[in-house]
């Protein structure tokens, strides 16, 4: 017999309302023997069965919701549902690239599960207690149902602490990925490092914002902050950028990035990079009095919860008040947050907030910005009315007036 939660009555309308994250105060009680990982029934403050849901002791999100449906068993068939939808997700809406999210977790009904496609490389990170209980049959699936031939867990994030899992790097189906993978998006040929990269190894999410930056590039000067392993600096030149400047503080990031201007037969002589910390790069272009006519600033998440968002806002405004001094008129700034703690509103205002600075900064206060758009990341990252925290990636495009 499943073990069981029952909601706290003034608590559980978000749950209710299909809100996947059961948070420790909302449960009244607990019935059975709770397990890590394993399958809860979940009941209403009114004793009625809601649904079913992954435990997870040691994390203040006690459990995630797997199915709102009192009938719908958690087994081998429900995965197969679910990926198997996923999958058609991508097949309808995300063109010309072999690098795709496959799986995003809650908005695939998968909550804690990401799986990021790298042609026929397959790289999962498990997040959850509960999708870490059901990672064999979820390998088995993807290895069914994508024809992949290698699939690698890049479990190492800082959340499966708080899930009280150790860090797992692996393979988990077919050889290990070789060194770097090679994929082609909007034209552009860019390797991939599965097992020493970032996160999953490139950031898939900014794909559409990467196409964009190559339509808008074409004859200026370029300054791409934070540019791991150069996606949008290649996407600059790729659109007839005259000259990129891309700085990071990677030094390995940066040699892929340099690699990948050979791969692609850009002339390299129009690609400068710097191994060097933004904010200190920033300041010192504004000094030695440089201009640019697009700058993109990709920074990591400065908030990576509530706690830290006083900080993180003043990070933000540094940077890009520093960036809006450097901007010719008529230039471009692209700006994101990836912060999933920093909602829309707040992002905004702290952008709003750093160009009212950064012309009180410059002597004749000449300095004004349109938003040309909002920006967010790919089809492939699916965002659901239910749960705002998977929105977390935004960006305003802003043109010096
Ligand atoms: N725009 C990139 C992704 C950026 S991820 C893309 O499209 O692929 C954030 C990057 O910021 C990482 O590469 C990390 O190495 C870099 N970084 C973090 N802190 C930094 C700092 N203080 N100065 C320079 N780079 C930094």
């Amino acid at each position: 017999m499943q073990a069981s939660i029952y909601l706290e009555s003034s608590k559980e309308h978000s749950v209710l309302q299909q809100h996947p994250w059961v948070f420790a105060g909302t449960i009244d009680k607990y019935e059975g023997k709770v397990q890590i990982g394993t399958t809860v029934r979940v009941f209403s403050s009114t004793k009625k069965l809601i649904g079913r849901a992954a435990y997870s002791p040691h994390s203040q999100i006690r459990a995630r919701m797997w199915s709102w449906d009192p009938e719908e068993p958690i087994d081998h068939a429900f995965f197969k549902r679910k990926i198997a939808a996923a999958i058609q997700h991508r097949q309808t809406w995300v063109k010309d690239t072999n690098a795709i999210r496959l799986i995003f977790g809650e908005a695939d009904g998968i909550p804690g599960l990401v799986v990021d496609q790298y042609g026929q490389t397959l790289v999962c990170q498990f997040l959850s207690a509960g999708a870490d209980f059901w990672k064999d049959a979820i390998v088995d699936i993807l290895a069914n149902l994508t024809h992949c031939v290698s699939i690698y867990e890049r479990s190492d994030a800082a959340v499966r602490q708080r899930e009280g899992l150790e860090s797992r790097v692996g393979s988990l189906f077919g050889p290990s990925p070789s060194q770097e993978v090679l994929v082609t998006e909007n034209g552009i040929d860019y390797l991939v490092d599965p097992i020493h990269g970032h996160k999953t190894g490139f950031y898939i999410d900014q794909r559409d914002n990467r196409r964009l930056v190559m339509e808008l590039s074409q004859n200026r000067r370029v300054l791409n902050t934070f540019c791991y392993t150069g996606g949008f600096s290649l996407a600059a030149l790729k659109g007839g950028a005259h000259e990129v400047t891309s700085v990071d503080s990677s030094g390995e990031a940066l040699d892929i990035a340099k690699k990948q201007m050979t791969l692609n037969s850009f002339d390299v002589s129009k690609g400068l990079w710097q191994d060097r910390d933004a904010f200190d790069a920033l300041k010192d272009f504004r000094v030695a009095n440089e201009s640019f006519d697009l700058i993109v600033l990709d920074p990591p998440k400065f908030a990576p919860s509530a706690a830290h968002l006083t900080n993180a806002i003043k990070a933000y405004k540094e940077i890009n008040r520093n960036a809006m001094q450097l901007v010719a008129k008529g230039g471009l700034v692209l700006t994101f947050s990836c912060s999933g703690a920093m909602d829309s509103e707040l992002f905004e205002k702290t952008i709003f907030s750093a160009s009212k600075e950064a012309a009180s900064h410059l002597k004749n206060g000449d300095l004004k910005f349109r938003v040309l758009k909002r920006l967010t990341s790919g089809l492939d990252h699916p965002k659901l009315t239910c749960f705002p925290e998977g929105d977390y990636l935004k960006g305003l495009l802003l043109e010096r007036v």
